[in-house]
């Protein structure tokens, strides 16, 4: 019998079984993958994401072999912006969030999942997690209607029980658990955005850049292996168009949404794997917890890869469940207060005006004329483009920089006017292009 059985082993379940194991309780998690192994995302860590694993002692093992930076480009439309999330607002964030600062890092990387996933899992066996790779999960075992345990089969196709005291489903966004358990998604957000990234080495891109023009979007990040992660997205009711004609497409997105890179991609980059792609990002969320389960990470919400947090995420639940679950283990607070607490910190305002930020994002509607001149009276303001940048990433409420004072303020402060900026040219009838799909015949 174990005090927890961890099903799914990548962001979410291999950083709760390493956590619930460094607090000394009995943990299997189990995965049918394999790793070193790669999923079907992206991996673009914020500083918060660093800033887990600096406090979970894994972020040297990661940049011993990853590119990281403190400033990162955000380009609208052409209007560039640049700045880093501020250490003030990351250590207000941990202290909101888990009540302590510890390991605080500003800098952000884009880890390869084959590079990340496998530290994790490592570092879960080191904890003394029993790690059982290759493992499915086919059934839930219940009393009741409660959980009590999985029956699953090995690689080599031995059917197996296990028992414990909570099951915790970290298996991701067609999570397992919550098919079987048939768990309602609700607040689903059918719009998002397709997105297909490639990996090139032959040029070298520097910091991050995450760039917006019209309904389009893209990011060129220098990942491992000396390579440069670069995507490219779009509305869902353009991927059909899209896929009729990948590698072209992938190219005549990144012309479109940066000539510069796009030239760069064309005439010096060698692309290393192949391209890679999703069209469906639909986001919803599910219950978090019932009798003897508890879901982390996409299982309890899944949103749209636009701003890049799902890993971070991930991290943030497994330390609020793990912290909840030892509060329970260890007998200082019964299970369902625990599990309340957890729900608190994941379902609050802020969570929720983040959620809705991200879904409104990914419908990728052309960028407002008052959203570019924002962004143009952000330039020359660093204090605040950084806050811009904290508040995306979802390390400072949506609330604050958006309310209108502040918005007040800096509009007041900008030194710069709109004149400069082509896409106030011709902005109505740029925007009316924007609509057309690009890629249809
Ligand atoms: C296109 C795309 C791009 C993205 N880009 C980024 C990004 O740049 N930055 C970022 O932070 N996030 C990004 N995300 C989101 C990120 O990938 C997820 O939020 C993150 O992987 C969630 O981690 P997880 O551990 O919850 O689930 P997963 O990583 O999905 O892991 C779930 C695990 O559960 C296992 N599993 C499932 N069912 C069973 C079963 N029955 N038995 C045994 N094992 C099982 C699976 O094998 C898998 O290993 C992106 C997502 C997509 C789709």
């Amino acid at each position: 019998m174990f005090d927890a059985i961890v099903i799914g082993g990548r962001c979410a379940g291999a950083a709760t079984a390493m956590l619930l194991a460094r607090k000394g309780h009995r943990v299997l998690m189990v995965d049918r993958s394999t790793f070193p192994s790669d999923v079907i995302s992206t991996h673009f860590l914020w500083p918060h994401g660093t800033s887990y694993l600096n406090r979970w002692g894994l972020l040297e093992k990661v940049l011993a072999v990853t590119p990281s930076h403190t400033e990162l480009e955000l380009v609208h439309d052409g209007i560039s912006l640049s700045g880093g999330v501020p250490e003030d607002l990351l250590r207000q964030s941990f202290q909101q969030l888990h009540g302590d600062d510890t390991g605080v890092v500003r800098r952000y990387c884009s880890v390869r999942r084959r590079v990340l996933d496998k530290i994790l899992v490592d570092a879960a066996g080191e904890a003394g997690v029993e790690v059982r790779e290759g493992f499915t999960v086919e059934e839930l075992l219940t009393e009741g209607s409660r959980v009590v345990g999985i029956r699953g089969r090995t690689r080599e196709g031995t059917r197996v029980e296990e028992r414990a005291r909570i099951v915790i489903g970290a298996d991701g966004r067609n999570s397992f658990v919550a098919r079987t358990l048939k768990l309602p998604r609700f607040d689903e957000r059918l719009q998002c955005t397709f997105a297909y990234w490639g990996y090139f080495s032959g040029f070298d891109a520097g910091r991050a850049h995450l760039m917006r023009r019209g309904r389009m979007g893209a990011a060129i990040v220098p990942t491992n292996f000396g390579q440069n992660m670069t995507l490219v997205f779009g509305p869902s009711e353009w991927s059909e168009a899209f896929r009729r004609d990948i590698p072209g497409n992938f190219q005549r997105a990144l012309d479109f949404v940066s000539p510069e890179f796009g030239e760069q991609v064309r005439t010096q980059g060698q692309r290393e794997e192949r391209l890679y792609g999703t069209l469906d990002q639909a986001a919803f969320l599910r219950p978090l917890h019932g009798a003897g389960w508890v879901l982390v990470g996409d299982a309890g919400c899944f949103k749209d890869q636009c701003t890049a947090t799902g890993m971070t995420h991930a991290f943030r639940d497994a330390e609020l469940v793990s912290a909840a679950l030892d509060g329970w283990l260890a007998g200082r607070q019964p299970l369902d207060a625990a599990l309340k607490h957890y729900e608190d910190r994941r379902r609050s305002q802020s969570a929720a005006a983040y959620y809705d930020y991200v879904c409104t994002l990914a419908e990728m509607k052309p960028l407002r004329h008052d959203e570019l001149q924002l962004f143009v009276s952000l330039r020359g303001n660093q204090e605040e483009t950084n806050r811009f940048i904290a508040t995306h990433a979802d390390i400072s409420p949506v609330s604050e920089f958006f309310q209108a004072s502040n918005l007040l303020l800096i509009n007041d402060a900008a030194k710069e006017s709109s004149r400069g900026h082509a896409i106030f040219e011709q902005f109505e009838s740029t925007s009316r292009q924007y609509l057309h799909n690009p890629f249809a015949a």
